[in-house]
């Protein structure tokens, strides 16, 4: 929502929030749902059968397409192209994508205007930003047919746990990024409704012990068939149904927008009794993956983009191994990104799924580049090895890891009942035998933690530079 929108929406009473929130739906429904929505339903869900040469003769076909549009209407790429003595059918295949450079954040922001189509207007376009939680946002310009294809891959993830999205679908209750709730709220309900897409919209920014109670409720009362939001909100809610003995039974618990750790993924799935599908989509909209009900890892969607790992040297890796994510948009042509460098990193399985999809999986997306740690003698910690020591205890509520510099990584740490400095004393061992003594481990108790504008928790923190 616009600024203007969102001071006046503040002012409302709750009911009438709820129902410019359903209003506003219809809008997005439009945006969502219209066009060529149908179309790309349906190709998905045929394509999801397609075995390895049809999915590459698809993406190869988008990619002449995107590549013959970026020469003609957008001029980075004609630039970059005439540089390199490049036609565009000497670009045919992936397999030709090493021949122009990758696309970094940088180069966006320097030259947003010549990344723009020639057909496209700045001041019409839909433009979305990542998210930024280190500091550094960036925007991204989208075309309708991009925006359509995004909902059907997320239709599509529905679908594979089982449910529906949208007027006729399930009743979902989302706890995610919107800032429904006015943030100097104090008192319930920390919650609206849509009642377009039978949706009931949980704030993020609301989640403390007192009003967890109050979530519950109307949680049980609304009796949704299907959760869907961060890990980590997703994880508080369950561990508050863990402590009181209770669970919440759904059909199944969506995640996405951040990693999803083992130890989430448990208790979650004991509370609401039922299985997670985590899905990933880059907020750049170059990769989504999905998880099938079969659980062995997320599936790439090979119709949305081409994705390639590469190392440090921008050289592929082998399957198996750990690798940046740098992906190419096979539908935006309003923006095309060709080659964009993520900030993700995560490795490709050499095994199919045994739900017989051709779509290849992939492992989690567990090491963001930014989520990991790293040693002053370069090995990077993912942050699923740091849970260790935190796991026997259980008198610490929350907790987040920030790694300052090379020498000093500080530990955020919200007390629960029964916390002593014996505690603090076990973890700093735990950490530091697996950071090594070369780095300082600093205790630091807090009353709460701290969540970024779009809702999100990142458990770890580095600032300390990497990738490429
Ligand atoms: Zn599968």
């Amino acid at each position: 929502m616009e600024t203007p929108y969102k001071k006046l929406y503040d002012r409302l009473p709750a009911t009438l929030q709820n129902l410019a929130v359903t209003a506003f739906s219809v809008l997005l429904d439009r945006q969502r749902y219209g066009g060529r929505f149908r179309e790309f339903q349906a190709l998905l869900e045929k394509s999801q059968w397609y075995d390895e040469r049809q999915l590459e003769a698809y993406q190869n076909k988008q990619l002449q397409r995107i590549v013959a549009y970026a020469y003609q209407h957008v001029p980075y790429y004609r630039q970059v192209m005439d540089e390199r003595g490049l036609k565009v059918a000497d670009i045919a295949t992936s397999a030709d994508l090493h021949k122009l450079p990758v696309l970094t954040k940088d180069i966006i922001r320097t030259r947003f205007a010549d990344l723009l189509s020639d057909e496209f207007d700045l001041k019409t376009v839909a433009r979305g930003n990542t998210s930024g939680t280190t500091g550094s946002p960036l925007e991204v310009c989208y075309d309708e047919d991009m925006i359509r294809i995004n909902y059907a891959m997320l239709d599509r993830q529905y679908r594979w746990a089982d449910t529906r999205l949208g007027r006729s679908g399930d009743k979902v209750a989302v706890i995610r990024g919107n800032v429904i709730v006015p943030l100097n709220q104090s008192k319930p309900p920390y919650w609206r409704y849509n009642y377009l897409h039978r949706q009931m919209l949980l704030s993020s920014f609301h989640l403390s012990q007192d009003n967890l109670p109050a979530y519950v409720a109307e949680l049980r009362k609304f009796n949704p068939r299907v959760l869907d939001g961060y890990p980590s909100t997703l994880y508080v809610l369950a561990k508050y149904l863990k402590n009181k003995g209770e669970t919440l039974p759904l059909h199944a618990v969506l995640s996405s927008s951040e990693t999803l750790y083992d130890f989430q993924r448990e208790t979650i799935e004991e509370s609401f009794a039922c299985k997670v599908f985590d899905y990933f989509g880059a907020a750049e909209r170059v990769l989504f993956a999905t998880e099938c009900d079969q659980h062995m890892g997320h599936h790439v969607c090979a119709e949305y983009g081409i994705t390639e790992l590469l190392d440090r040297d921008l050289k592929p890796v082998a399957t198996g191994e750990t690798g940046t994510l740098v992906a190419t948009s096979l539908h935006n042509i309003a923006m095309p990104l060709i080659r964009y460098v993520t900030n993700d990193m995560s490795a490709l399985k050499a095994e199919k799924c045994s739900c017989g999809r051709g779509l290849p999986l992939m492992e989690d997306v567990a090491t963001k580049a930014e989520d990991s740690l790293t040693l002053k003698d370069g090995r990077i910690i993912s942050p699923s090895v740091l849970t260790h020591p935190f796991k026997p205890l259980t008198t610490i509520e929350e907790s987040q890891i920030i790694q300052e510099s090379l020498d000093l990584v500080v530990v955020k740490l919200v007390p629960g009942k029964g916390f002593s400095e014996e505690h603090t004393d076990a973890l700093v061992h735990g950490l530091q035998d697996r950071l090594g003594a070369g780095i300082e481990i600093r205790i630091e108790i807090v009353d709460e933690l701290e969540r970024s504008a779009s809702g999100k928790f990142k458990w770890v923190i580095s600032r300390v530079a990497l990738g490429i």
